[in-house]
């Protein structure tokens, strides 16, 4: 993986005074220092460099910018709270960074038709307050919440832990409102759950990851907030009798299986060695682990199902959730990792997990694979850490032989390459080899018609 460091683009003075007029000097971050929290992300894998960071705190000014960039033909890279994990948010190529945090209004809150309009900056976890505020639930769940916004959770289409009860970003919006590349609005806001007046124009820019138009606003839908919530942390012996006890669970709830969370034992110690807080709750050591949250709208009951489901109860939710949300996290204090967020039919996890780790160590007999995530969606984060000791640098200089290796194995189980994280930077290169070629035929129709000028988000996803 090359760790780009791009040049600042030559935007003509007159040209950048026009941009930054639209949105004040104010809110216009020139100096490199101030620009730093938005050229690099999360992993620190994706570096950029920009003329300038726009921060809007309009749809008028967003419409005001895309329109200048699309007469003078100016590549703009749209960014939300800056915490996606493929590059997708990062000017490459010296593009003006539009932020979109300043659009930042709850615009509205309906209980009675179950909805909410968030403007894109607002983030997932003022979301979700907004929604607990009239007794709702808004169901997007990250680990990223505090920062991460509604409209790159949109333009992302982002997965997450309750997905697999609730549906991914995609199924939360009724309407959005979209600031097309050349300016125009398209406005459609809509509250309503049956709306048949032609093609969804909706999904098409759900998950264009900003290179089709720029999300302003969402409808979101909300849902009742769950009397009853429980929650287990199981040792399993393989992920075969994980995927029976899902079965189990999906069988017996009362309520729904709003999330169901598969975890090696090795990233669990790793979690225990690096993460405060964490003990191992259960007595010994077993090799696999499952965390599962059951919800319901019954007040009481759903601790008799669980208990039922595990023949044990045991109370220490948070301690679970935090295990599971620090799994990821502290792989890096382990060294390099080479990651993959993939997706099988949940029937196929097994296979896809042990042939996997078979593959992988044909290649690197000692890298240790910590595949982890949602196997209730069939959604497996198969990261492999370095072997102890090795070299970072020299171990992830595999990182393409790997990923071929395990996208491999992917493939011949129908699955998906990206299930929850996008295509970005860091796939877009693959995407072409995997796609059908008709449909990827069809998104560059698309982007070309939408984006004739391909100002916006170049070299992402395409
Ligand atoms: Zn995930």
């Amino acid at each position: 993986m090359n760790i780009a460091e791009t040049p600042v683009k030559f935007l003509a003075t007159d040209l950048l005074a026009r941009f930054v007029a639209i949105v004040g000097s104010k809110n216009a971050i020139t100096d490199r220092e101030a620009q730093a929290p938005y050229l690099t992300e999360p992993r620190d894998m994706f570096r950029g460099a920009s003329p300038v960071v726009l921060r809007p705190g309009s749809v008028a000014e967003v419409a005001e910018i895309l329109k200048l960039a699309n007469e003078t033909a100016t590549a703009i890279v749209p960014q939300g709270g800056n915490t996606g994990l493929v590059g997708g948010q990062i000017p490459q190529h010296g593009e003006i960074v539009l932020a979109l945090n300043r659009l930042d209004r709850v615009r509205e809150v309906d209980p009675v038709s179950n909805t909410m309009t968030c403007e894109a900056g607002v983030t997932l976890l003022r979301a979700r307050e907004a929604a607990a505020d009239v007794d709702r639930l808004y169901p997007q769940l990250l680990p990223s919440e505090g920062s991460c916004t509604i409209g790159g959770n949109l333009s992302t289409n982002a997965g997450g832990t309750a997905a697999l009860a609730h549906g991914i970003a995609r199924s939360h919006a009724l309407g959005i409102e979209v600031v097309l590349p050349d300016g125009r609005v398209l406005n459609a806001l809509n509250k309503l759950k049956k709306d048949n007046t032609g093609y969804d124009l909706k999904d098409l820019f759900i998950g264009a990851e900003g290179t089709l138009g720029v999300i302003t606003a969402a409808v979101l839908r909300l849902i009742p907030r769950p009397r009853s919530v429980e929650t287990a942390f199981v040792g399993v012996p393989s992920p075969q009798a994980a995927l029976d006890l899902f079965g189990l669970a999906s069988e017996r709830a009362t309520g729904s299986v709003t999330s169901f969370e598969l975890m090696l034992r090795l990233g669990v110690e790793l979690v225990f060695r690096h993460g405060a807080g964490c003990r191992d709750p259960l007595p010994q050591a077993h090799p696999w682990y499952v965390l599962i949250e059951l919800s319901s709208q019954a007040r009481t009951g759903l601790r008799a199902v669980l208990e039922e489901i595990l023949a044990e109860g045991l109370d220490q939710t948070k301690m679970f959730w935090r295990i599971r949300e620090m799994f990821g996290e502290v792989q890096r204090h382990e060294g390099g990792s080479i990651k993959h967020d993939v997706s099988v039919p949940v029937a196929a996890v097994p296979a896809l997990i042990a042939e996997a780790n078979a593959a992988v160590a044909k290649l690197i007999p000692l890298a240790r694979p910590l595949p982890f995530g949602h196997l209730g969606d069939g959604n497996i984060h198969y990261n492999v850490a370095q072997p102890v000791g090795a070299d970072k640098a020299e171990f992830l200089s595999h990182w393409g032989e790997v990923n071929a290796a395990v996208f491999g194995v992917v493939a011949k189980h129908g699955g998906s390459i990206s299930a929850e994280h996008g295509i970005g930077v860091m796939k877009r290169d693959l995407l072409p080899k995997v796609k059908d070629p008709v449909a990827y035929d069809l998104m560059r129709t698309l982007k070309r018609t939408l984006d004739p000028k391909g100002i916006l988000n170049p070299g992402k996803v395409l």
